[in-house]
């Protein structure tokens, strides 16, 4: 295992009615600004409850952050922020907005050119101070709620960005807050989950045991509970998907291994070039992917197979081949097809991907950098 520091001051506040405990998350004297999405929150009432509990505190709301968020967007709410002495941001949705109020609560307290906050990577973005912030979590998918990502869109590239300051002070997590979800909502939460740990469970072996074993657990989980929620509306197995997306991005299994972010990388580049959804581009993605590092990634594939996919018989290739094969099922049982073609994209939009991650610069993936665009293109024809 390699050395690490931990650590995640993020309070979870999990389970149904916990609302009424924003009272006691949120300073009494503090000006809040509840940042919201298309509308979904109101339309199924959330966003009423949760200003109703916000009791005397002056509150602004800010709606309209769009999936994906857009820089634009964000930017007029920083304004906002500004104009009215905000100090205190509470995002209520999914990971878009929860992303967003995290750029917001950067660039409200930074000086400078904002622009220039989209371009440290994952390196946290040098700044000071930020306006705290808390969420409420509407879509159990990207681990937002515990950790100090954000993902925004600028000129139809999509930049990570991370900094210390913008770990949520809480996040409240009702599964009842879920069931309004469509159910591709539901699948590509699950798909999102299901890759985040695979980015951090299928690398280089480092003999971490505890994160493995972390990592398969969580897995195992979404492939149980995963479908039961995309069918139903099970609360039992609605919770454990809920906290199996947020204990899969809150850094946790992430410790002391090496990390290989390559479906993400080239998941976002379809979502900024063609629209889809980020949970279906991962779907797409990965099993070329792992058919195309069979090699790099031989002992884990066979250890995700037996332990994962609890698959016992044939050679540790067929094992390899099998636990693929069902992972691809495992999306497709989700209605997510797993094919380029249906979402439109043809030789010459493979093409486009390749040249635009060129452009920016991401030309070595994979934990050891030896993801090259040639790879990336024959993982992308094969997924065709
Ligand atoms: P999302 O973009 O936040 O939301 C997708 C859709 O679901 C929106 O149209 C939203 O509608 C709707 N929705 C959300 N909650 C709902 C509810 N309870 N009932 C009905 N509709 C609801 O989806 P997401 O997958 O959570 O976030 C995706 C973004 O996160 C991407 O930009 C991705 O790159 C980023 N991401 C971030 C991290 C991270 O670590 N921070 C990790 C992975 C991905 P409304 O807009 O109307 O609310
Ligand atoms: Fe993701």
């Amino acid at each position: 295992m390699q050395n690490f520091d931990f650590y995640n001051p993020t309070r979870i506040v999990f389970g149904q009615d916990r609302l009424g405990e924003l009272d006691k998350l949120i300073p009494a004297s503090a000006k809040v600004l509840v940042l919201y999405g298309g509308g979904s929150v109101k339309r199924f009432g959330t966003l009423e409850k949760v200003i109703s509990n916000l009791g005397d505190r002056e509150v602004i709301e800010f709606g309209g952050i769009e999936p994906n968020p857009q820089f634009e967007t964000l930017m007029k709410a920083v304004k906002v922020v500004k104009e009215n002495d905000i100090d205190f941001l509470l995002a209520v949705g999914g990971g878009s907005v929860m992303d967003g109020t995290k750029f917001i609560a950067l660039a409200a307290s930074a000086d400078k050119d904002h622009h220039t906050l989209l371009f440290h990577g994952f390196n946290p973005v040098p700044v000071e101070k930020a306006v705290p912030l808390g969420c409420i979590a509407t879509l159990p998918a990207t681990g937002s709620e515990m950790n100090a990502f954000s993902v925004v869109t600028y000129n139809e590239q999509k930049y990570p960005i991370t900094s210390p300051l913008v770990y949520p002070q809480f996040s409240v997590l009702d599964p009842d807050f879920t069931f309004s979800l469509p159910k591709e909502q539901v699948a590509n939460g699950v798909a999102d989950a299901f890759v985040h740990v695979i980015e951090q469970y299928l690398t280089q072996p480092v003999g971490a045991k505890v994160q493995d074993r972390f990592s398969e657990g969580i897995l195992k989980t979404l492939i149980e509970d995963g479908p039961i929620t995309y069918q139903s509306d099970d609360l039992a197995a609605r919770k454990n998907f809920m906290w199996s997306a947020t204990s899969a991005l809150n850094g946790i299994i992430g410790v002391g291994v090496p990390q290989d972010w390559s479906t993400h990388m080239i998941g976002h580049e379809l979502t900024a070039m063609f629209g889809i959804a980020h949970g279906r581009t991962l779907a797409i993605v990965l099993p070329s992917l792992l058919r195309a590092r069979k090699a790099q990634k031989h002992d884990k594939l066979v250890q995700f197979a037996e332990r994962v996919w609890d698959i016992t018989d044939g050679t540790e290739d067929e094992k390899i081949n099998q636990a693929i094969d069902k992972t691809e099922a495992f999306f497709n049982s989700l209605d997510i097809v797993t094919a380029l073609s249906h979402y439109g994209i043809d030789d010459e939009g493979i093409d486009t991907v390749v040249a635009n991650m060129e452009k920016m610069g991401l030309t070595q993936l994979s934990e050891t950098g030896d993801l090259t665009l040639d790879i990336v293109k024959e993982i992308l024809l094969a997924a065709k």
